[in-house]
Formats: structure tokens, sequence, C-alpha cells
């Protein structure tokens, strides 16, 4: 792992700082197992503390953050993919409109967006994704820091082991968290714009004008994104000139 990040990220960071100075928790420090001398609990990861460094970042501005990621059709990355810090809540443009809304995967956009050509829908956005990212990999952590904790008291884990225990975790979920980036792009790429690139060959593959305008008359009663109809009509515009 790199010690520093030095390049600035347009998106939310997931990893700023190095993880922040054990403390030990008083309520488990009068267990009775057979600690080594000094030996203090980790803390658990407080919930949106970021804690870790990242590799570096990509082209897209996307954060690198394992050398060896799982495949993106890995469960694990799955379920990262459908995780959400505010599961119930619709894209905005569907609540300002009222339509149905339904959360596919990070990445992609609603299919009530995705079928009107609505340009900017908030789940495929990078920056929600690393949003959510960040949470699920605190309360993953924090989960598992809980079970390592209950393994030592219980005696099936020596405490001397918690840290190596605890990092084999962190590195465990970093190279998921590495594989769920990875899908985002694959995702976002298929995805993004892909209603105004379909009419787009709709409308160049129309040579009647009065044809286009009739189907351009038809899709603003449908409630297709202003971007869609506008790149219909410029089409449109094209053919009376020609
Ligand atoms: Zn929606
Ligand atoms: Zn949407």
């Amino acid at each position: 792992m790199s010690p520093n990040c030095s390049i600035s990220p347009p998106h939310p960071r997931i990893c700023t700082s190095s993880r922040r100075p054990p403390s030990p928790p008083s309520s488990r420090s009068n267990s009775p197992t057979s600690f080594p001398p000094g030996f203090v609990f980790p803390p658990n990861p407080p919930l949106n503390c970021p804690f870790r460094e990242c590799v570096g970042f990509a082209e897209d501005g996307m954060p690198t953050v394992s050398d060896s990621p799982v495949r993106s059709d890995d469960p694990l990355v799955e379920q990262v993919m459908m995780f959400r810090a505010d599961p119930s809540s619709p894209c905005a443009h569907c609540r300002k409109h009222g339509n149905r809304c339904e959360f596919v995967e990070s990445g992609s956009p609603c299919p009530t967006c995705l079928a009107l050509g609505v340009p900017d829908c908030r789940f495929a956005d990078p920056d929600y994704f690393l949003l959510n990212l960040v949470e699920y990999r605190n309360r993953h952590l924090h989960d598992k820091c809980d079970e390592l904790v209950g393994q030592v008291n219980n005696g099936t884990l020596d405490a001397s082991l918690f840290d190596q225990a605890y990092h084999r975790i962190e590195e465990e979920f970093y190279r998921v968290a590495q594989g769920a980036i990875v899908r985002f792009g694959i995702t976002h790429g298929a995805t993004n714009d892909l209603t105004r690139r379909g009419f787009h060959l709709l409308a160049l593959s129309v040579d009647d004008p009065e044809v286009l305008a009739q189907l351009i008359a038809a899709c603003t009663k449908t409630g297709l994104h202003p971007d869609v109809l506008v790149d219909m009509s410029t089409r449109l515009r094209d053919l009376y000139l020609s």
C-alpha cells in the first residue's frame, strides 16, 4: 500500500487517513482472557471515519483500493453493489415526477430514468456509489471487529493474533471493494446515455422528415428527457435543410 495519496480525487474519498491509533475500550479491558502484556483492542472502525490509505486513483477519478480485486461477478461484490445506506428512497427525478422507482444496482440508472433518457439519475452517480461503499465498509468492518473481539473473549482466538486476523479481513474487504469499483465502471459504461444513443440512431435511420416529426411529437407525450428530444429535433432540422 502506498503510504500517501498525493492526487486530489474528484469523488468523495473512500480513504484519506491512516487508521487511528487504538485506545482500550473500558468494557473489554476486564475480560478474563490471557492478553499479552500491553495488549489493547483495536477500536471498532468509527462510523463515518475514513481510516485507510488509497493505492491511487484511476483516470476516471475512482479510487484504487486493492491490487488484487476479486471478480466483478463475485457474490460479495454483488452484495456491495446492491447496498444503499438509504434503501427505500427513490431517485430525485422519480420523486420529483411521482414515478415508480427501482434500485437495480450501483452504476445503473433506475429503470424509469433509463427508459426516459434522464442523464443524471442518482443511482448511476459515482459519488453516490462511493458514499454507499464507505458506509458498507464501515458497517462491515465494525461487525467483523466485534466478531473478533468475541472470539478473543471466548478463547477461540489468541489475543496476540487479533491484529493479524483483522488485517486479513480488511485486505479481503478491499479486494471486494475493488471488484465493486470495476463493476461500477462496467455497468455505468454500458447503461450511461443508453436511451439517448438509441433514439439518436433511430432518428438517423428515418429519412422522411414527416415521419420523424410524427415520431418526435409522439415522444414528447411520453416524458422523454428534453435532451433526447433536442437530439432528434437536430436530425429533423438536418433533414429539412438537406
Ligand atoms: Zn428513479
Ligand atoms: Zn432515476
